[in-house]
């Protein structure tokens, strides 16, 4: 009985060692080429293009436009030449651009040479390396900043609109999107929703002269925003 006692802990606790390190091994296994730029570690699964050099020296640049930029914790960037591979590591998110999660960022089908990631779907289904991994480090940095857990339970506007303000990028077309935002009308697309949320902390940090932490800490809704930028015939120079 003694034996089988053992036998079964051994068991559970390699099973807990694979699941935790498991995917660890298999990205190393999978992303192997592997460069270090200031505080970003880069992998991939494909020899890595020193044009990678000029893109992380901009998504820095980026990055130092927040207010809740530090630089003391290191980026672990896992880049991808095609859906599957990042697939593996975030199935949930197959359809994203990229995936972060508190220790790793990965992305989707990659161009280092044309600064171009393109995710899988039909539509508003490219956007810059550059602009992808400042999104998706300013996430880092909100987490940083507001804890991990408290940062999920934040309004997505405000995230998601501060993650793409620092990136200086949106996937919805910026003409068609100030149209419909003057018309009143709706586009059902996530890309749509990133475009008016980036839109309105562009506005508040902007023309109202707010910081982020303020807009996170006072209750500002996106449709009060979205009414007063109308009102206001607000249409900014974009990027
Ligand atoms: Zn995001």
């Amino acid at each position: 009985m003694q034996k089988y006692a053992l036998a079964v802990g051994a068991s559970v606790v390699i099973f807990v060692l694979v699941l935790v390190f498991g995917p660890f091994a298999l990205s190393r296994l999978i992303f192997n080429e592997h460069i270090e730029h200031k505080n970003f570690s880069v992998h991939s699964d494909e020899p890595i293009s020193p044009a990678i050099i000029g893109i992380l020296d901009s998504v820095d640049a980026n990055l130092r436009r927040s207010e809740f930029y530090f630089n003391r914790r290191k980026h672990f960037i896992y880049i991808s030449s095609n859906y599957f591979n990042y697939s593996i590591f975030s199935p949930a998110s197959h359809s994203a651009f990229a995936h972060t999660n508190p220790f790793r960022t990965f992305v989707s089908k990659t161009s280092i040479d044309s600064n171009t990631v393109t995710r899988r779907g039909a539509e508003n289904n490219k956007r810059s390396l550059i602009g992808v991994l400042s999104h998706e480090l300013t996430h880092c940095l909100i987490w940083y900043k507001s804890g991990f857990f408290h940062s999920r339970i934040l309004p997505k506007w405000k995230v998601e609109g501060y993650c793409d303000y620092i990136a200086k990028e949106s996937s919805f077309d910026f003409t068609e999107g100030m149209r419909l935002v003057f018309a009143k009308e709706q586009d059902a697309s996530a890309s749509f929703f990133y475009f008016t949320a980036h839109l309105c902390i562009k506005y508040l940090i902007e023309e109202r002269g707010m910081l982020y932490s303020e807009i996170l800490s006072e209750r500002v809704k996106q449709d009060d925003v979205l009414s007063e930028i109308v009102a206001n015939r607000y249409y900014p120079d974009w990027y």
